[in-house]
């Protein structure tokens, strides 16, 4: 979509779409574009396709953080959908967790020349800053791993009575079903399953759990046994 579709839009969701958020989008797009030269950054590279696949696909999550103190988003990568959320919402502090440091060192050009305040840019592994103690009340993840695994890297970051909410295709609700043990193992109940479907025809299931327990001593394990015995 072009900056004008993009804008109109947000605006035909409710979602904050002024001028500063635009051009700040914009000021985002041309970095990403620029260092994906350089580096491997995000498999998408056409402007028109991350406007929509990227940009408009973070900010459906408005709605479900815009009230919220402070978000961490795991796995941001590129910086997806932590930055976006964090352009539309001034107030919203947001943690910007990556485990490449290349990543990060992006993601903190970008805080930097973007002008963002309350954003951070961790340099980590989720499932050791749990164990430091880390916690947010929302806590995403988007194209991180399947839901099973993705529940143990974000559900022990999240405060009890927090969300957690895994963006996944349409694949989501298959996921779910494969994620039930571990869900109820660290304490995820769904709230609401978003089905959205983006301007090209691209399907979209975004879940939103709440934690309704707090995680059991033991969580999260080390990635290594997250990935050879998942929940
Ligand atoms: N959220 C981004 C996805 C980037 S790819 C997007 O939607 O485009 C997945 C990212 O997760 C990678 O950058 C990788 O470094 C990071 N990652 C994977 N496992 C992680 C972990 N356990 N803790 C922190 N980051 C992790």
């Amino acid at each position: 979509m072009t900056k004008e579709e993009l804008k109109q839009k947000l605006e035909e969701k409710g979602i904050p779409a002024d001028e500063e958020v635009i051009s700040k989008l914009e000021m985002y797009l041309s970095m990403i574009s620029d260092t994906n030269k350089v580096m491997n950054l995000t498999a998408i590279t056409d402007p028109e396709a991350i406007r929509e696949k990227h940009f408009y696909d973070s900010l459906l999550l408005y709605p479900y953080v815009k009230d919220t103190a402070a978000l961490i988003d795991v796995g941001t990568g590129a910086g997806f959908p932590g930055i976006p959320l964090k352009i539309v919402c001034p107030d919203l502090k947001v943690t910007l967790l990556d485990a490449t440091k290349k990543k990060c060192d992006f993601i903190q050009r970008v805080i930097k020349e973007l002008g963002l305040k309350k954003a951070e840019v961790v340099c980590g592994r989720a499932e050791e800053l749990a164990h430091k103690g880390m916690r947010a009340e929302i806590v995403t993840g988007r194209a991180v791993s399947n839901l099973r695994m993705l529940s143990e890297l974000c559900l022990p970051l999240c405060k009890m009575k927090g969300r957690f909410i895994a963006m996944k295709g349409p694949m989501g609700n298959e996921e779910l079903r494969e994620a039930e043990n571990a869900l109820q193992v660290l304490g995820g109940k769904l709230l609401e399953t978003v089905k959205e479907e983006l301007p090209s025809g691209d399907v979209r299931v975004n879940l939103i759990f709440e934690k309704y327990k707090p995680t059991p001593k033991g969580y999260p394990r080390r990635f290594a046994e997250i990935k050879k015995k998942p929940l």
